[in-house]
C-alpha cells in the first residue's frame, strides 16, 4: 500500500489555477524531494498534504485514508517550515513537549521523548533556553526535534534550510539524511537547491507552474530529463 497517494490534485485560488492534476504515490519510507521555481505551487501542495488547505479537486490519501476524513488532531503528520515558528515564550524543552501535551501523551512519556530527540539532535544543553537565545541552526534543530518527537507517519519539510548559511546547510543536510536512514520515515521535502535534492531524494518531483514535469530517481531526472525545463533546472549535461 502506498503510504501517501496524491491523485489528480488540483487547486485554484479564485480564477488562478495553481496546481493541475498532480498525481504522486509514495511507498513507506520514501524521501520525496519536490523542486521547482518560486511560485510553482510547492508550498500549496504541502499545505494540501498537511490538510491545511482543501484541494479544489482530486484526493490525498495517507495510509489508505482520505486526509479530509481524518480529524486534524488525529493526522499523524509533522511539518517543518522555513520560518521555524517556535513558541517564543517557551523553553526549548517545552517547545518540543507542548505538541505532545496537546495530543494527550502522558507526562513520563513526554519527558522521555524530549530527552531522546534532544540527544539525537545534540541539543541537550539547550533545553532550558528560550528561542531568542539560540542561533539559526540551533532553532532549526529544535524545530526538527519538535517534529520528530511526535513520531508521525509523515514528515513535511518546506525549505527548512533556506534561512541558514551555506556551511550549516551542508551539515544539516547530512544530518537529515542520517535521520531518514535511522527513522525509516516517509518524507516530503521542498527545496530549490538542486544539490540538496540530488543528495537527499529517493525520488525527485520537478514542478513548473503547477504541473508535474517529471517524477523519478535523482539519476533518472538528472541523466534523462523529461524535457528542456527539467534539464535546465537540474543542470543536466547536454
Ligand atoms: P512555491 O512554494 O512553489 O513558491 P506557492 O505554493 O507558495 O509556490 O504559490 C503558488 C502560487 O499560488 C503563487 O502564484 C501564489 O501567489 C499563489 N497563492 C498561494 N497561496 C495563495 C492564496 N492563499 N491565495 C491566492 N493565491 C495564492
Ligand atoms: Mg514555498
Amino acid at each position: 500500500m502506498a503510504s501517501l497517494e496524491l491523485t489528480n490534485v488540483k487547486k485554484s485560488f479564485g480564477a488562478v489555477h495553481v496546481l493541475h492534476d498532480i498525481s504522486i504515490a509514495l511507498a513507506d519510507g520514501e524521501f520525496l524531494v519536490l523542486v521547482g521555481p518560486s511560485g510553482c505551487g510547492k508550498s500549496t501542495l504541502m499545505n494540501i498534504i498537511a490538510g491545511l488547505e482543501e484541494p479544489t479537486g482530486g484526493s490525498v490519501r495517507l495510509m489508505g485514508r482520505d486526509i479530509t476524513e481524518v480529524p486534524t488532531a488525529d493526522r499523524n503528520i509533522s511539518m517543518v517550515f522555513q520560518s521555524y515558528a517556535l513558541y517564543p515564550n517557551m523553553t526549548v524543552a517545552k517547545n518540543i513537549e507542548f505538541p505532545l501535551e496537546m495530543r494527550k501523551v502522558d507526562k513520563a512519556q513526554r519527558a522521555e521523548r524530549v530527552q531522546s530527540v534532544a540527544k539525537l539532535l545534540q541539543i541537550e544543553h539547550l533545553l532550558d533556553r528560550k528561542p531568542r537565545q539560540l542561533s539559526g541552526g540551533q532553532r532549526q534543530r529544535v524545530a526538527i526535534g519538535r517534529a520528530l518527537a511526535r513520531e508521525p507517519q509523515l514528515y513535511l519539510f518546506d525549505e527548512p534550510l533556506s534561512n541558514l548559511d551555506a556551511q550549516l546547510r551542508v551539515d544539516m543536510r547530512t544530518e537529515i539524511k542520517k535521520l531518514h536512514q535511522r527513522l525509516k520515515a516517509t518524507i516530503v521535502y521542498v527545496t530549490h537547491d538542486q544539490i540538496e535534492a540530488m543528495t537527499l531524494a529517493s525520488r525527485i518531483a520537478v514542478m513548473k507552474a503547477g504541473v508535474l514535469q517529471q517524477l523519478g530517481t535523482p539519476q533518472e531526472v538528472y541523466n534523462r530529463p523529461a524535457n528542456c525545463f527539467v534539464a535546465g533546472f537540474m543542470g543536466s549535461p547536454r
